[in-house]
């Protein structure tokens, strides 16, 4: 097909989260006049920012892990990169106010050693567990190893069970495990598929040293995937429309499909659906897929995010991870929110499905004791403000046997193609299987559209 030909085509996107403006820049990158159509009043998706008086909240702290190279090229191809760095090194506060005592400080912290030595040191020092515990962890570690992730098998048994038969102790998984599971996975090892705790832990333990250094936004979460993706899209020719409901989806003549709004209808040749499983579910015309209300059987869970603003600095750190009480993850939001004075702290709450409805009086009551406990400074300190952010449908839930509910990028409907962060990336509910699922849909649309095009992660290709 000529340069020509191509700019004649026309695809719409569905759904303005990180799968679907990804794939509207893929296609626009490859010459395809796109319009990418999004419901809310902005960009981002799950993964976004609003105003709170003069503050910039977060709907939830993200982070990513230097192993997330889709993401990356994400931040990248908007030009956000060095607005949401990596950190030079692995190095993870576990603060445990659980046993009797003191408090006790441990790091997960990495040395520039090759794999699997660069994380030695660090847990031959981790305090948080006994010696025999530390040694079961680096047998747990060469067993998973040689697991390919990919393996059916594998997400039909979940992550505890594999845990418990490579003799980790309740401790173990809840002091390390779990402490870096629950957060990426957003669910504890015993409802985790085998198949994706083993993506996560490979690719972030043991593919490279750095694979899991950390990285997170020091700007609104919107600045990155709303702002500058819109900047991002505007200079690649997409036509985007906010605040447009897609309604449905109809063959047009010759091929074609037209895509229902409140307006007037668009006509396209490849209709790529990135909006939730539940929506796409909705949207998709007859006979795309063999059993599409397999999509309904992907779970979903929710992620709670308390936020705390203090009269005065009460943590140094950028950030910390906690045992020994309810507290998970606390962040610094302080600079990226804006706050002039004192500081703005985070606590990012995953498989939160306890406390999900929970009052906003009965979380203040339970969380401002704990953060005293984890944070002296804190107890001296007037709080200024205290609210919570509530994402019910934060993440698919990666349980066991979810690996045989995800669909591909392609349907059996030609030109109508799927993306989505809970499509079959293999990775868990990310940021980085949100643009994965975005390429992956962009190339299956090119590739019929007679445009094979280059895959921007060679090693994935
Ligand atoms: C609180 C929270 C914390 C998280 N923490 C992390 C983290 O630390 N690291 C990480 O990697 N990931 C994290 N995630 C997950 C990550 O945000 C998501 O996996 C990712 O953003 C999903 O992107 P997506 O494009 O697949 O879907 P979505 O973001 O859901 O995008 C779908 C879009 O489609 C739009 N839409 C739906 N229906 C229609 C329609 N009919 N017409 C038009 N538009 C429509 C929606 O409005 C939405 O904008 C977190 C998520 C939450 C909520």
């Amino acid at each position: 097909m000529t340069d020509d030909d191509m700019r004649s085509r026309h695809a719409v996107v569905v759904g303005g989260g990180l799968a679907g403006v990804t794939t509207a820049l893929q296609l626009a990158d490859a010459g395809v006049g796109v319009t990418l159509v999004e419901g809310r009043p902005r960009l981002g998706g799950l993964a976004f920012s609003f105003q709170r008086g003069d503050l910039t909240v977060d709907n939830g702290q993200h982070v990513y892990l230097r192993c997330c190279t889709a993401y990356r090229w994400f931040l990248e191809r908007v030009g956000g990169a060095a607005l949401a760095p990596v950190q030079e090194r692995l190095d993870v506060p576990v603060l445990d106010i659980g046993r009797p005592g003191r408090p006790r400080l441990g790091r997960l912290r990495r040395t520039a050693l090759p794999v699997p030595l660069h994380l030695a040191a660090s847990l031959a020092g981790y305090p948080h567990l006994s010696l025999a515990e530390r040694a079961s962890v680096s047998r747990a570690a060469l067993a998973l190893g040689r697991l390919d992730p990919a393996d059916p098998a594998l997400d039909g048994i979940d992550f505890a069970t594999w845990l418990r038969r490579q003799g980790q102790s309740p401790r173990t998984i809840e002091a390390l495990w779990d402490l870096v599971g629950v957060a990426t996975l957003n669910a504890g090892a015993p409802d985790v598929s085998m198949a994706l705790a083993a993506m996560v832990f490979k690719t972030g333990l043991l593919s490279e040293p750095g694979a899991a250094d950390i990285g997170w936004a020091r700007v609104p979460l919107g600045e990155l995937h709303d702002t500058l993706a819109r900047k991002a899209l505007d200079a690649a020719g997409v036509r985007t429309e906010i605040s447009t409901r897609v309604r449905g989806i109809v063959r047009a003549d010759h091929g074609r499909w037209r895509v229902e709004t409140g307006g007037a209808p668009l006509e396209a040749d490849t209709v790529v659906l990135a909006t939730a499983q539940r929506e796409t579910r909705a949207l998709l015309p007859d006979g795309a897929l063999d059993a599409p209300d397999r999509l309904l059987e992907i779970g979903t869970a929710p992620i709670l995010n308390v936020h705390v603003l203090y009269d005065r600095k009460v943590l140094r750190r950028p950030f910390f991870a906690a045992l020994g009480t309810p507290v998970q993850w606390v962040f610094d939001r302080t600079e990226a929110s804006g706050l002039g004075e004192g500081q703005y702290l985070a606590v990012s709450q995953s498989a939160a499905q306890q406390e999900i409805d929970a009052p906003v009086a009965e979380l203040r009551k339970r969380y401002l004791p704990e953060l005293e406990r984890l944070l002296p400074p804190a107890r001296q300190a007037r709080v200024r403000d205290f609210f919570v952010t509530r994402e019910r449908t934060a993440t698919f839930a990666p349980a066991p046997g979810v690996g045989r509910l995800r669909p591909g990028a392609r349907t059996r409907a030609p030109g109508l193609y799927l993306a989505g962060a809970w499509t079959a990336t293999g990775w868990p509910a990310t940021m980085e299987g949100a643009v994965r699922s975005g390429f992956t849909a962009a190339a299956a649309a090119l590739q019929a559209l007679g445009r094979p095009h280059e895959h921007p992660l060679k090693e994935a290709a």
